[in-house]
């Protein structure tokens, strides 16, 4: 059970709507109203049926209070993201497949060039899931959980239903947004027998980088840590070692100035791994991983 994640009917939903009527009856002071609403919270909790997002609904009265002040304090602790800028990369887009002339143009990755960006893997069989589609399906659910943290999203895609951009503009796209951490979210597509697992492609430094390789090796631990936790996927027993790869060859790693993570989420060739992946519950699951991961590092 994960009464955090959120689905629909979202578990938070009754405790909102009974800490609004609780809120317009009192109406003033405002200090009033915080109380009330922490005391809702507090209730909520005690059988089970808040998510992060009515935490930090009901407690914002509170906003208003003095820095340093408990409420203040109460509030930080509800929007653990506020002020932070968080970036996902959904790698590939939808209709990449339409324009292969568009994917075969060359764009340099700060070591060699490569092509603007492939139209990513898919499952085998008559029912295909694309890795494009589970790549913006778990950006989604992630923004929806770092927004409901106070963070400020900045995505490399808007939809699913385009092509591109290119995979040199996804990272300026993430680095002229001064992203505080960035994660780029694939699948990937390897044709090897028992071949399964998630894989975490670290950077390498090359230049433009530099500054963000020990950060971003930090923010991986951190991943891993929290995607082991979940006990759901295994550590790749194919790529990288222990699941870590530290890749040169990747214009989002390369020209990253920003603290940023691909993660291979498993293998869409795997049978096992294609059944968590186009799972909607597992991937509201590892939304929520890289949320936690995301507010670790950022502490
Ligand atoms: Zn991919």
């Amino acid at each position: 059970m994960n009464k955090s994640v959120t689905a629909t009917p979202i578990p938070g939903r009754h405790a909102h709507t009974t800490l609004t009527a609780v809120t317009r009856r009192l109406a003033r002071p405002a200090r009033w109203l915080a109380i009330a609403a922490i005391a809702t919270v507090l209730a909520a909790t005690a059988t089970g049926t808040i998510s992060a997002h009515a935490v930090a609904t009901a407690t914002r009265p509170s906003l208003a209070a003095q820095p340093g002040s408990a409420d203040a304090m109460t509030a930080a602790a509800a929007l653990p993201l506020k002020g932070k800028i968080v970036g996902i990369d959904p790698g590939h887009n939808g209709r990449n497949h339409d324009y292969p002339g568009y994917l075969a143009q060359q764009v340099w990755n700060g070591r060699e060039w490569e092509d603007c960006d492939t139209t990513g893997t898919q499952t085998d069989g008559a029912h295909t899931y694309t890795e494009a589609l589970f790549n913006f399906r778990v950006a989604s659910y992630l923004k929806a959980d770092l927004l409901k943290d106070g963070a400020k999203v900045v995505m490399t895609r808007p939809n699913n239903k385009g092509r591109g951009p290119c995979v040199n503009k996804r990272a300026f796209i993430l680095n002229h947004a001064h992203a505080n951490v960035a994660v780029d979210i694939h699948a990937d597509g390897a044709y090897c027998g028992g071949c399964r697992g998630f894989a975490l492609l670290e950077p390498v430094a090359d230049g433009p980088n530099d500054r963000v390789i020990r950060s971003s090796r930090t923010f991986g631990s951190d991943i891993k840590a929290a995607m082991l936790a979940l006990k759901r996927m295994p550590v790749s027993n194919y790529d990288g070692t222990k699941g870590i790869s530290y890749r040169d060859d990747l214009a989002g790693l390369n020209l990253t100035k920003v603290p940023k993570i691909l993660i291979e989420f498993g293998n869409m060739k795997n049978a096992a791994d294609v059944k968590l992946l186009t799972s909607p519950t597992f991937q509201q699951q590892i939304a929520r991983v890289l949320l936690n991961a995301i507010v670790k590092f950022l502490k």
